[in-house]
């Protein structure tokens, strides 16, 4: 049988939010073909968000939280969709009670039971519970130095040890340093300002970015399947995981992955809010009521409870000596390849947790340099 050539000026492999963003800037600006291979049955990644059989909108792969540090990925993606407004609010159920969290002036005075007077009253008392640590370089060290003990143990300890399975001592301090802690009482998730929601979700939003007659998609195919059967004139992006491509000549870089579980309830909400984290109770982390952020008009709703595993798709990066010491090997062989017009890019080439909005300032850093490279 004759053997299917999948040829293109570019050949991106994934068609997440990497891939669609290089596939519409290269094929609309410098007019050259692509062709997106991703092995799922769909395009955008983990943002992919779908209807179920009660038509209720839901996020496959966990809920996505759209904000911006820059106004020009707004502007960019301002081009392929309409936005609602993005209220993220999230709390954490300790002792059988409610908080708001990222932790802020409300959680403090609810948990100690106290009343700040000004905000000075609030920044002695968290001095007075803060344990002193020179250059905190791990998560619980972190934790313990911004908010003493009690926090720690009931908001922190628990929930990084189950979404990693790694005691927060041997997890870098950029784990639990992502979430912010606030000397104020702003009861969002995210500090940025500019907070929106695709209108008709991210699915949508990614479908039109590349409908384009120079993009062809093929989907459920594995690159690794056909791997001796690509073939490209100009150039290639990966965006998979380094250590696959290299067949693993440094070893395997580990990754945390999730269940999910999804519940269809013919009610309007159940929960008050987004999302609950559960740091103590329940094998699973949170529980998200994702129509809190869509606004979807209907009489069902969905609740995703996500459970934490070493294994399955993969979802976080596990940032510690080892793995970082692991990909610096990888990176190597990633920038030599730069020689045979191979580009890597996307959370999992890069082995780096990013944010989508901050993945797609990088996808269009790097068309500036593919740009200049190939016109
Ligand atoms: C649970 C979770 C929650 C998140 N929440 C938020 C949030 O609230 N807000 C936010 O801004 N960001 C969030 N993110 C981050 C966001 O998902 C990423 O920034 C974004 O999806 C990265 O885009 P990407 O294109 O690099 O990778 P991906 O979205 O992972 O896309 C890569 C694509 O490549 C495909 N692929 C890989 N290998 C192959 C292969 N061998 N052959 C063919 N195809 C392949 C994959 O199937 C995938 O579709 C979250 C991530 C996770 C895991």
């Amino acid at each position: 049988m004759k053997k299917k050539i999948y040829a293109s000026d570019v050949i991106i492999i994934g068609a997440g939010p990497v891939g669609c963003v290089l596939a519409n800037k290269i094929s609309t600006e410098l007019g050259l073909n692509c062709l997106i291979i991703e092995q799922r049955k769909h395009v955008a990644g983990n943002c992919y968000d779908e209807k179920n059989n009660k038509g209720v909108l839901y996020h496959k792969y966990g809920p996505h939280y759209l904000r911006f540090k820059s106004k020009r990925i707004f502007k960019f993606l301002s081009n392929f969709t309409e936005w609602i407004p993005g209220d993220y609010i999230v709390q954490s159920y300790v002792d059988k009670i409610l908080y708001p969290f990222p932790i802020n002036l409300d959680t403090l005075e609810k948990f100690f039971n106290i009343k700040f007077k000004s905000k000075n009253d609030a920044i002695n008392f968290i001095n007075s519970k803060k344990i002193k640590i020179k250059n905190p370089k791990n998560s619980e060290d972190l934790i313990l130095s911004k908010l003493g003990s009690e926090i720690y143990e009931k908001f922190y300890k628990n929930y990084t040890i189950k979404q990693w399975g790694i005691h927060p001592r041997k997890l870098s301090s950029s784990i639990t340093g992502r979430v912010p802690i606030r000397l104020n009482r702003d009861p969002y998730y995210v500090n940025e300002k500019l907070k929106f929601m695709p209108k008709h979700g991210f699915t949508k939003m990614f479908e039109t970015m590349i409908n384009n007659k120079n993009i062809k998609l093929c989907l459920n195919t594995n690159f690794f399947k056909i791997r001796n059967n690509v073939k490209f004139s100009k150039f290639m992006i990966y965006t998979g995981t380094p250590d696959k491509f290299f067949n693993f000549k440094y070893g395997k870089l580990n990754w945390r992955s999730l269940n999910f579980k999804f519940e269809t309830y013919k009610k309007d909400f159940i929960q008050n809010s987004v999302q609950y984290n559960f740091p103590n109770d329940y094998n699973f982390t949170r529980k998200v009521e994702i129509k809190h952020v869509t606004k979807q008009k209907t009489s069902y709703t969905v609740i995703s409870k996500e459970y934490p595993n070493s294994k399955g798709d993969p979802y976080y990066p596990i940032i510690n000596d080892q793995n970082l010491n692991k990909f610096n090997k990888y990176k190597k062989l990633i920038d030599k390849v730069e020689n045979q017009n191979i580009f890597f890019e996307g959370r999992l080439a890069q082995y780096k947790y990013f944010n989508t909005d901050e993945v797609i300032e990088r996808a269009l850093d790097l068309f500036n340099i593919l740009k200049k490279k190939y016109k």
